[in-house]
């Protein structure tokens, strides 16, 4: 460590698979008000590294909702669907070490393996001493070993996963060629220079997966802080499966003041009937991460 602390840069970093509705909205005004009570630059990046869930359709959708809430974002937006070189490349520094393995298992195969938390197979090892004899490489995975890793999250207090039983050894690359979400996020991070991730608690689960893959690429692990999770009135988190209503981009700043009262700033009810530009000189003098809550809760109707 020398002991110099580097200049904030965060980051939001939206999936393309439908338009900005108030799960992904919470997220962009939390990491966004973190970076800016900071003094620090806020990235933007559209994650359609998942090409076939993700829409060009739904990309400027949220880049428009975005524009109207007033964000302001440095830089150009980065591109997942454009960086598969730099996704390459660090999967090929993981390959001399043996870090990482090719995998010839199918789904079908992996369907009796035992189950993540976040309810993905957990690895078997099938393929993890050598591909059996006849098979040829579908995907590649990296090796977690007994790997536990620790973290201290803003938001939700310390972390800890154990993640052979977390986890297992997870997929960089996918059996349909992409690169995997896991991957990419790791690799754009470190890239952009990103100190300090807000995001959503529904990646909390990723968390420790990024920073193993942070250790063995031998990259910075960022601060990190999981804003509490957006849910329906059947407990799911708002999503485009979930039906989650996108945002109403002709009245912003019901759902910008919606937002901050979920992430626990009590901002004056009054305030929705002002302009976005009022409510962002509110936001920002007022605005204390400390206060916001850390467990999942409901979707104001905004
Ligand atoms: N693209 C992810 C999502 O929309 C967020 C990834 C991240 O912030 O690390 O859920």
């Amino acid at each position: 460590m020398d002991g110099v602390k580097k200049a904030y840069r965060g980051r939001f970093a939206p999936s393309p698979t439908g338009p900005l509705h108030f799960g992904s909205l919470v997220a962009a005004t939390g990491s966004f008000l973190e970076a800016r009570t900071r003094g620090g630059e806020w990235l933007l990046r559209m994650e359609d590294v998942d090409a076939p869930r993700c829409s060009s359709a739904a990309a400027d959708a949220i880049l428009r909702a975005l524009e109207a809430c007033g964000f302001e974002w440095d830089g150009a937006p980065v591109w997942q669907s454009r960086r598969g070189e730099a996704y390459a490349a660090a999967l090929e520094r993981l390959k001399p070490g043996g870090r990482v393995f090719p995998c010839a298992c199918t789904r079908r195969e992996l369907a009796d393996s035992m189950l993540a938390p976040d309810g993905a197979a957990i690895y078997p090892g099938t393929c993890r001493g050598g591909l059996p004899v006849g098979r040829s490489a579908r995907a590649w995975r990296l090796r977690v070993g007994d790997a536990r890793i620790a973290f201290d999250d803003a938001i939700q207090g310390p972390m800890t996963s154990d993640l052979a039983t977390d986890a297992g050894d997870f997929v960089l690359l996918r059996a349909d060629g992409l690169f995997a979400y896991q991957l990419a996020v790791v690799v754009d991070d470190a890239e952009a220079g990103v100190t300090d991730v807000v995001r959503g608690a529904d990646l909390l689960q990723s968390t420790a997966r990024q920073i193993l893959l942070q250790q063995c690429l031998g990259v910075a692990t960022p601060a990190y802080a999981h804003l509490p999770v957006a849910v329906n009135a059947a407990g799911e988190k708002l999503s485009k499966q979930t039906l989650a209503r996108p945002l109403d981009v002709g009245r912003p700043a019901p759902s910008l003041v919606a937002a901050l009262d979920f992430l626990g700033q009590a901002p004056p009810p009054e305030l929705a009937a002002a302009d976005v530009a009022t409510v962002w000189d509110w936001a920002v003098v007022n605005w204390r991460l400390a206060r916001v809550p850390c467990g999942p809760a409901p979707c104001p109707v905004a």
